[in-house]
């Protein structure tokens, strides 16, 4: 397939290091709040390239890191610290927020049908890699202490700002309007790798390190990371834009110099969702969540079908009106599925041209809005009800917007007794969900996910419990 490489600017067939295996990277959230729905458009639009990655019989490897220590408000050193402040707020300990952010994050998840990454790092599990990684960049010369901390000395760098074709004194610029000096920087760009002298008296978490008692950098997580699960070659590194500087600048100049040689090749990048305000961040508060959709009564996935109307590289502007058009549209899509007859075998050979309309539109750059086009085109087309069903389930492995089971569901007449054998095999399979949550075996708690799925069980976590009922 075919990318926009924010790194050359320029879109580009995708070739990994090592022929068929996608080794992927994705920053996760700063679990110090929920996440808001920007956040999710670039997960949703990270895994909807997951899963065509594995469509085109690729194998993908990906990992996604937790930040729960580290991240300031200024994204450069400067400000507060994000976890510590969410604790605070929440009169919690940090590893207690960082916990329930999690969690609540991978609940979202499920409800917009992101897959879960193979591999989950919280940043607080890694310390003894960072550290091993910051000693080997001052070994290397790339890293100096000064002022209790230890920080990235970019000046070593032929190429330090890689993103966007801005020059070096451009940068500085930026860094000086908008961030406070720390006068222990040699120059403006240069980070932090660790933090012995914290500013914050009451920071919870420390850990001893060769320079004292202190805590990592935020960018120093996502190198370490990334280095040591997928190993010396990164094939694709993911994030939403407002990663890409600093935070991403940095990755690539800490991993470079510790690796010494280049490390990934493509770098994804999703615009933004912006609302009256501008770009939804958490930050400035008042910002719309998964929960706050389903309270007005929108299904999830209707928020899933409106990222995939547009394409990832343009920002995107969230309105009820609009949503209000991605929900009917997505209502009518799901009517139209069920209105196809179950009988009958697909005809293959008659798919063929479908799938591979399919495969060229999101292979063009991820153009999950002309993969729609398609899906539409062919429910109009003369092909058997059969071959269509087969379509639809077959593109759904990408789009995944559930349009079968949906669509079974709405086939069948509503208000229908729920059989007290099923709603007792229902409840079982609830308390098995809940241990398995409670215990954080994510893999059992995902195959009775799907068990569930397949008995159609909706199921809803409320602060009073679980509910549920079988879908309509
Ligand atoms: P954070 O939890 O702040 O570390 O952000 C998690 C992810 O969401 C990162 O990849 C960010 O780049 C991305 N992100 C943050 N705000 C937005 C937004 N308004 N629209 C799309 N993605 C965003
Ligand atoms: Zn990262």
């Amino acid at each position: 397939m075919e990318l926009t490489n924010t790194l050359t600017m320029k879109r580009e067939q995708v070739i990994p290091h090592e022929p068929g295996v996608i080794r992927m990277y994705t920053c996760g959230p700063t679990v110090y709040h929920y996440a808001h729905i920007g956040n999710l458009r670039s997960y949703i639009m990270e895994d909807v390239l997951e899963k065509f990655l594995r469509y085109e019989g690729f194998r993908v490897d990906r990992v996604m890191n937790i930040t729960d220590v580290g991240h300031l408000s200024s994204d450069a050193d400067t400000g507060e610290d994000k976890m510590l402040a969410g604790a605070k707020r929440e009169h919690k300990s940090v590893m207690e927020i960082a916990r329930f952010y999690t969690d609540a994050f991978f609940a979202d998840c499920e409800k917009l049908n992101i897959r879960r990454p193979d591999t989950v790092v919280p940043a607080t599990s890694r310390i003894a890699d960072f550290i091993q990684m910051v000693q080997t960049l001052l070994e290397k010369g790339y890293a100096y202490q000064a002022g209790g901390n230890v920080y990235f000395d970019t000046a070593k760098l032929n190429n330090y700002y890689v993103f966007g074709n801005q020059n070096r004194e451009d940068l500085a610029v930026g860094v000086r309007d908008t961030v406070d000096a720390d006068a222990n920087k040699r120059s403006k760009t240069d980070f932090v790798l660790w933090f012995t002298k914290s500013k914050f008296e009451d920071q919870e978490l420390k850990w001893e390190s060769p320079w004292g008692l202190g805590y990592p950098g935020w960018h120093i997580e996502c190198s370490a990371i990334s280095v040591k699960e997928l190993g010396e070659y990164l094939d694709i590194h993911c994030g939403g834009i407002d990663n890409a500087f600093p935070h991403h600048t940095n990755e690539i100049a800490q991993s470079e110099a510790y690796l010494g040689h280049p490390w990934c090749k493509y770098w994804f990048h999703v615009l933004h969702l912006n609302d009256a305000r501008g770009k939804m961040s958490k930050s400035k508060g008042g910002i719309l969540t998964v929960s706050t959709l389903e309270e007005k009564g929108y299904d999830p996935l209707a928020y899933r079908m409106f990222c995939l109307q547009s394409h990832y590289r343009k920002p995107l502007t969230f309105s009820y009106e609009s949503l209000d058009n991605a929900a009917n549209a997505y209502k009518r899509l799901i009517e139209r599925v069920a209105a196809l007859s179950e009988e009958g075998e697909p005809d293959l050979a008659a798919a063929q041209p479908f799938k591979e309309k399919f495969l060229a539109a999101l292979g063009a750059d991820l153009n999950t809005s002309l993969g729609l086009t398609v899906l539409y085109d062919l429910l109009k087309s003369d092909l058997t009800d059969a071959t269509k069903r087969y379509l639809v389930g077959d593109f759904d492995q990408v789009l995944s917007l559930s349009l079968l089971e949906k669509a079974k569901a709405a086939a069948k007449p509503a208000g229908a007794e729920v059989p007290a054998e099923l709603a007792a095999q229902i409840e079982t399979l609830l308390a098995q969900r809940a241990e398995a949550r409670k215990n954080r075996d994510w893999p059992a708690a995902d195959a009775i996910r799907d068990q569930l799925a397949a008995l159609h069980v909706v199921v809803k976590d409320t602060p009073q419990g679980v509910e549920w009922h079988l879908e309509r």
